[in-house]
């Protein structure tokens, strides 16, 4: 491997915390959190109290101001340990960047000090049956009456919808504006008119609750606003490089640490006489993928130099995503073949990482999307 540059010692020493953290109260529960569709709410709290929650707020909203590269740490040991569970990226990466961002001063303190220390879990709203890549095309209503907004619709696929305290929702405050009428509000789960419909059931990421929600003539303060009314398309926008960076961010460690299971495997497993590993198809195979990862780490770990210096762009951003999606994809795919039937059983965890890929390809964004938005820049006049 290239030496990686941009962590600092103070990184590392978090990383080890964060290891043992997962190693103690993530691995030995994700089974069972796999059977519940969900993970237990205590998780949430304990996880902001070892400081895996909202790492990069200010220490003024209950961060402790740290950089975007102890979020990086995070996302890392959750992915090396195949914690696929834990929806602490929406969480902090998402949903409390954006309150951080765009929010009132009195939204970002009442609700960023309990988000940093797990007691208030948040979900983003974007995606509705009817659209998904088309996020100009929602239907969620927001209409003005008085000093509340009254909002009425529909979510789909919506990350950590059974656990959380608020959602995050795009909606149309201004149908006939296109994209200029989208805006964010928050709306906490205990209003009247807002209902969780089911944990929907995955083939993958099954200890993660992803729900419908729904919105019956939902009322909420305008003070809820997030941002400025019509300004929530382009918050999206600007905030979906950062997500997709995060998607890159774990999808090249889920393909280097696969890498190193299948080395370890075909070093012991033996056939024809020889260890896996001596045949030519296995180096040469592994060979590849050693190359492809290593060229691609180095530009996600690029990638997030930029961010840090806020140059990062929507088409880098759209580059690693796609990319390392599509490795990650690929890499536990051909990884898996080396276990032979042994890698179709559940209980090895290449088998857990190949159903836990393929939503690279759709969630954060499709690879076609990701196309869309690369190929779009080549043609811009
Ligand atoms: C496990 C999971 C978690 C999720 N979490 C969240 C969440 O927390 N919050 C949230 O808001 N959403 C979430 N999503 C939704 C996710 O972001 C969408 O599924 C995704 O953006 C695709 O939208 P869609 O499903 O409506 O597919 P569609 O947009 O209907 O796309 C269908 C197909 O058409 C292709 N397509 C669409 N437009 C084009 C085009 N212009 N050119 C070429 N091909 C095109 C797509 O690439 C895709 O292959 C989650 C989804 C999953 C599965």
């Amino acid at each position: 491997m290239i030496p990686r540059t941009i962590f600092s010692h103070e990184h590392e020493q978090f990383r080890d915390t964060v290891r043992r953290f997962i190693d103690q109260e993530i691995v030995p529960h994700h089974e069972r959190w796999e059977e519940a569709g969900m993970v237990d709410r205590d998780l949430w709290r304990k996880a902001g109290a070892a400081g895996l929650l909202c790492a990069n707020l200010p220490e003024a909203y209950g961060g402790f101001g740290a950089d975007y590269l102890f979020n990086v740490v995070i996302t890392e040991e959750l992915s090396r340990a195949g914690a696929t569970g834990p929806g602490f990226a929406v969480h902090s990466d998402m949903v409390a960047t954006y309150i951080a961002t765009f929010a009132s001063e009195e939204l970002k303190h009442r609700w960023l000090p309990k988000m940093a220390s797990g007691e208030a879990i948040g979900a983003l709203g974007l995606s509705e049956p009817g659209a998904g890549s088309d996020l100009k095309n929602i239907t969620t209503r927001a209409i003005r009456d008085g000093d509340d907004y009254v909002i009425t619709g529909q979510k789909v696929f919506i990350s950590n919808g059974q656990l959380c305290d608020f959602v995050l929702v795009a909606c149309k405050t201004d149908p006939s504006a296109g994209a200029r009428g989208m805006s964010f509000i928050l709306v906490e789960v205990d209003r009247p008119g807002f209902r969780r419909g089911r944990n929907l059931k995955k083939f993958g990421l099954k200890a993660q609750d992803t729900s419908e929600l729904f919105f019956d003539e939902v009322r909420v303060p305008v003070s809820n606003l997030v941002g400025k009314e019509g300004g929530g398309f382009g918050m999206a926008m600007s905030k979906l490089a950062e997500e997709r960076l995060s998607i890159a961010v774990s999808a090249i460690t889920v393909a280097e640490t696969a890498m190193q299971w299948t080395i370890e495997y075909t070093k012991d497993r033996r056939a024809f006489g020889q260890a896996i590993s001596e045949f030519q198809n296995t180096r040469f195979k592994l060979a590849e993928l050693h190359a492809e990862i290593t060229v691609k780490r180095v530009f996600v770990d690029h990638c997030i130099a930029r961010h840090l210096e806020k140059q990062l762009t929507p088409v880098d951003a759209a580059i690693a995503k796609m990319l390392c999606g599509e490795l990650q994809v690929k890499t536990v795919d051909e990884c898996l073949q080396f276990f032979g039937g042994y890698g179709y059983m559940l209980e090895y965890p290449i088998a857990r990482a190949f159903i836990d890929s393929r939503i690279r390809r759709i969630a954060g964004g499709t690879s076609e999307i990701m196309r869309e938005i690369i190929g779009r820049e080549l043609f811009k006049e």
